[in-house]
């Protein structure tokens, strides 16, 4: 399982996310940078960014 606070990157965001797949958290990070941050342009450099804090959970026991 993987994760992802928004808040490591955008201080003060709570929206965080939760996905087997690295590529769901990923997609769905960057869907939320464009509705909720304004983003329109998603540079690769935003891409390493959410990349390097997704973090590996423990799957809920
Ligand atoms: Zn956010």
């Amino acid at each position: 399982m993987k994760q992802y606070h928004c808040g490591t990157l955008v201080p003060g965001c709570d929206w965080h996310t939760r996905h087997e797949e690295e590529a769901e958290v990923m997609r769905r990070a960057v869907e939320h940078m464009r509705q909720d941050h304004g983003e329109d342009t998603i540079r690769e450099s935003m891409i390493d960014a959410i990349r390097s804090r997704i973090e590996k959970v423990r799957d809920a026991a």
